[in-house]
C-alpha cells in the first residue's frame, strides 16, 4: 500500500553507482536484479518524499566526483575484468571491502543530513546489518514484487495518455480511468519502473532546499507555503502550497509525475510534405488546412502574416498580439496555429473561461477539420484519450499547469484578463507548458506593463492590429466632470443606498444616449445595488419616464444571465454592472458610462480601455459613446483615452480606418 513515505538506497554494479528514493524498497531491488546490478544497500527512510530528495541531491554530486567511490569502482572493474568478480564480491576482501567503506563514508553524510532535517538518527537511517547485501540472481524469488512482472510495453501503453503532462498520483489515476487503460499493478509501481526504465520522472510536489527554502513545483510558489499537520504523511510540519490549493492539495510528501512528450516535434505524426517553396502564406498541407469563416480584413491579414513570420523564425519565443478591442484576434491566430500544425507540432489555445472554451472549440474545429480538436476545462475533458495533447487543445488557463513542455505552441488569449493577469502561477504554467523550443502568442487589447517592458527591450516580438475588421475607429472616451455622492471605497457611507441622489447630468447623459442601449460601469457591487434602484426611481420621476428601464447586475447575482439576455434583446435599454461585463461580450448598438471612473483601485487602464471597447463592436453599429464620469481625471482614464487614440491615429495612418 502507498503510503507517502520514502526510501533512499544506494544500488552499484562494476561500473556505476547511483543514489535514489523509491516507496519500494523491493520493487527497486528486483529492478536492479534485472538490470544486474550486484549491490544494493538501503541507506534510510521512511521520509517525505521532499525530504528524502532533498538528501539524495545533496549526495549525488558527491557520489559521483567522490575519490574513494571512483576508486571502488575502478577496482570493481579491474576486478570483474579479471573474472574474480564472483569469489570476491560480498567478501571482507578486494572489491567488497572497498565498497564497505564508500557506504560508511555516504552513510555518515546520510545521518548529517537527517539530523539536519530534524530527524532521529536512530530511527531513520536504516542499520548498517541490513546494507551491503549482494545481489545474486538466484535470490530473486525469495524478494519477489508481483509488480516487477508489468514489460517495457505494458509501461509504454501505460506512458502514452500521460505523455507531455505533470501529474499527481490522483490525477494519473483518472486520467487512465479516461482513457479505459487498466493495469495489473498498483500504479505508483507502474510509474516507479517507467522512472527507473527512464521513461519518466517524479519531483516532490514542494522541494526543500539547504536552509529552509521550499518551492512548490507544480505552481512555481516560494512564499505562500506552510506547515501543516499532515495525514497523509504522518508530519506535523509538512509543508503546503497556499497559492495553488485551489486546483487541489500540493504537499511536500506527495510525487509530481512528469512524462515527456517523446521524440522531438514531429512525434505521433508524419510531417507534412509541404517544400518551403510551396508553403507560401500558409501551409497547403492536409492536416494544416483551414479555412475562415470570413476573409481578414487588412490589418488582420498584416497581423496573420505577421505572426506567420514570427513562427518561422528561429530568434524569439515569444510574441505579443495587441490589438484594439474588437478587432477579431482569434482568427489571426489561425495561420500561426497550422504552421505549427505542418510542422507535426501540437497546440494549446487558452482562454479565461469555461464558457469561451466551449464557445471557441467548435470554432476552431469548424476551421480546422482535418485535426483533431479538444476542449479542456475542470470538468469536461472532451478528447480521446483522456488528456493526452493533441493536434489543437482548447482549454481554461488554469490547464496549463498540468502539461509539461508538451506544446509546439501556447496561445494565450485575454493575457490581461483574471486569471492568468497578476497570476505568478500561471504565467509559470503557461511557460512550462510551452517545449523548450516552442513559441507563445499573448493575445490582448491592453497588454501589462510588464509585457509591454519585455517588448521594448526586444524580447518580445509586436503584432499590432490597430483597427476594427469595419474600418471604424474605436469611440474615444467623453470626460464628464460629475460629482458622485458617497465614497465607493466606504462600506457604511449613508449616501450610498437605495434612495441615493443621482446627478441631473447622468440623467442628461441617459437621454443623449437614447435611443441606444446603455452599459452603466460602476466600481463596486455594492454600487450597483445602490444605483440601479436609484436610478430607477429618479427616470420614473423625469422626462425619461417610460423611456429607458434599468435592471442592475454583478456577479453574486442568480439572475444575471437572464437580466444579460433581456439587455440584448432590448427589454431593458440600461444595465447597471460591476466590470463583469468589461469584456468577452458584445451587445450591437450599445453606449457606455462609467461612473465613478477616476476610482483607479478598480478602474485601471486596461479596465477602462476594455469597457470602452464594448462599444461600435458590430458592423451594424460601429459608432458609439463613451463617457468616463469622474470628479477629476486619474492618470489611469488619460492613458486609456490616450491608447484608445493614439491606436485610432495608427491606424489611420496606415490606412485602416476613415
Ligand atoms: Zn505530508
Ligand atoms: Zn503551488
Amino acid at each position: 500500500m502507498y503510503n507517502h513515505k520514502y526510501f533512499l538506497y544506494l544500488v552499484s554494479d562494476h561500473s556505476d553507482i547511483r543514489i535514489r528514493v523509491t516507496h519500494d524498497l523491493k520493487l527497486d531491488k528486483e529492478f536492479w536484479i534485472t538490470r544486474h546490478y550486484d549491490h544494493f544497500i538501503p541507506l534510510a527512510g521512511p521520509l517525505p518524499l521532499a525530504h528524502a530528495i532533498f538528501i539524495s541531491d545533496c549526495l549525488r554530486p558527491a557520489i559521483e566526483n567522490e575519490p574513494p567511490v571512483k576508486f571502488y569502482l575502478f577496482i570493481s572493474k579491474m576486478l570483474n575484468k579479471l573474472k574474480l568478480k564472483s569469489n570476491l564480491l560480498g567478501n571482507e576482501a578486494g572489491c567488497g571491502a572497498r565498497l564497505n567503506g564508500v557506504v560508511r563514508h555516504i552513510r555518515r553524510d546520510v545521518l548529517g543530513y537527517l539530523t539536519h532535517l530534524g530527524y532521529d538518527p536512530g530511527r531513520y537511517l536504516i542499520p548498517a546489518t541490513l546494507c551491503g547485501s549482494p545481489l545474486q540472481i538466484g535470490s530473486s524469488l525469495s524478494c519477489f514484487h508481483p509488480s516487477i512482472l508489468l514489460s517495457e510495453d505494458n509501461i509504454s501503453e501505460i506512458l502514452g495518455p500521460l505523455e507531455g503532462r505533470i501529474l499527481f498520483l490522483r490525477e494519473v489515476k483518472g486520467a487512465l480511468d479516461r482513457a479505459g487503460l487498466v493495469i495489473n499493478a498498483a500504479v505508483i509501481d507502474a510509474l516507479q519502473l517507467a522512472c527507473l526504465m527512464g521513461l519518466a520522472d517524479f519531483i516532490p510536489a514542494i522541494s526543500v532546499g539547504p536552509v529552509g527554502m521550499a518551492r512548490c513545483n507544480r505552481c512555481g510558489e516560494t512564499h505562500r507555503i506552510i506547515e501543516t499537520q499532515c495525514a497523509r504523511c504522518g508530519n506535523s510540519h509538512c509543508l503546503m502550497c497556499l497559492e495553488c490549493s485551489s486546483m487541489g492539495v500540493s504537499r511536500m510528501c506527495e510525487p509530481l509525475f512528469i512524462v515527456k512528450r517523446q521524440g522531438d516535434s514531429q512525434a505521433g505524426r508524419e510531417k507534412c510534405s509541404c517544400k518551403e517553396d510551396q508553403m507560401g502564406t500558409r501551409p497547403s498541407c492536409e492536416l494544416a488546412r483551414f479555412k475562415l469563416p470570413f476573409s481578414l480584413t487588412g490589418p488582420q491579414e498584416a497581423a496573420s502574416l505577421a505572426l506567420d513570420d514570427f513562427m518561422r523564425s528561429g530568434s524569439l519565443k515569444e510574441s505579443l498580439v495587441w490589438a484594439v478591442c474588437g478587432a477579431g484576434k482569434t482568427e489571426v491566430a489561425f495561420r500561426a496555429i497550422s504552421r505549427a500544425i505542418c510542422a507535426g507540432g501540437n497546440v494549446l489555445y487558452c482562454v479565461p473561461r469555461k464558457d469561451v472554451v466551449s464557445e471557441l472549440a467548435p470554432r476552431i474545429a469548424e476551421a480546422f477539420t482535418s485535426i483533431q480538436v479538444a476542449e479542456l476545462h475542470a470538468g469536461a475533458h472532451k478528447d480521446v484519450r483522456g488528456i493526452s495533447p493533441v493536434g489543437i487543445t482548447v482549454a481554461t488557463t488554469h490547464q496549463a499547469i498540468r502539461f509539461y513542455q508538451a506544446f509546439d505552441l501556447v496561445v494565450l488569449d485575454e493575457a490581461d484578463a483574471y486569471p492568468y493577469a497578476g497570476s505568478r502561477m500561471l504565467h509559470h504554467a503557461v511557460q512550462r507548458a510551452a517545449r523548450p523550443d516552442g513559441k507563445i502568442i499573448y493575445m490582448t487589447a491592453t497588454p501589462s506593463a510588464e509585457l509591454q517592458k519585455r517588448v521594448i527591450s526586444g524580447e518580445i516580438f509586436l503584432v499590432k492590429i490597430p483597427a476594427r475588421h469595419h474600418g471604424h475607429p474605436v469611440p474615444v472616451p467623453e470626460i464628464i466632470y460629475l460629482n458622485l455622492p458617497g465614497d465607493p471605497d466606504s462600506r457604511n457611507d449613508m449616501a450610498i443606498s437605495k434612495t441615493m441622489r443621482i446627478p441631473g447630468k447622468v440623467l442628461e447623459t441617459i437621454e443623449a444616449s437614447l435611443p441606444a442601449k446603455l452599459f452603466i460601469f460602476v466600481p463596486t457591487i455594492r454600487l450597483t445595488e445602490a444605483i440601479g434602484p436609484s436610478l430607477q426611481n429618479a427616470i420614473s420621476r423625469s422626462r425619461l419616464r417610460g423611456k429607458a428601464s434599468v435592471a442592475w447586475i454583478h456577479s453574486g447575482d442568480e439572475s444575471r444571465e437572464e437580466k444579460i439576455r433581456r439587455f440584448k434583446c432590448g427589454e431593458i435599454n440600461i444595465l447597471v454592472t460591476t466590470t463583469i461585463m468589461e469584456r468577452g461580450i458584445t451587445v450591437p448598438g450599445v453606449n457606455v458610462l462609467v461612473l465613478y471612473a477616476d476610482y483607479e483601485r478598480i478602474f485601471d487602464e486596461g479596465t477602462l480601455i476594455q469597457m470602452a471597447g464594448r462599444v461600435g463592436r458590430t458592423i451594424e453599429f460601429p459608432a458609439g459613446k463613451v463617457w468616463f464620469a469622474a470628479k477629476a481625471v486619474s492618470s489611469a482614464m488619460r492613458k486609456a483615452i490616450h491608447a484608445i487614440s493614439s491606436m485610432n491615429e495608427e491606424a489611420r495612418k496606415l490606412g485602416h480606418i476613415w
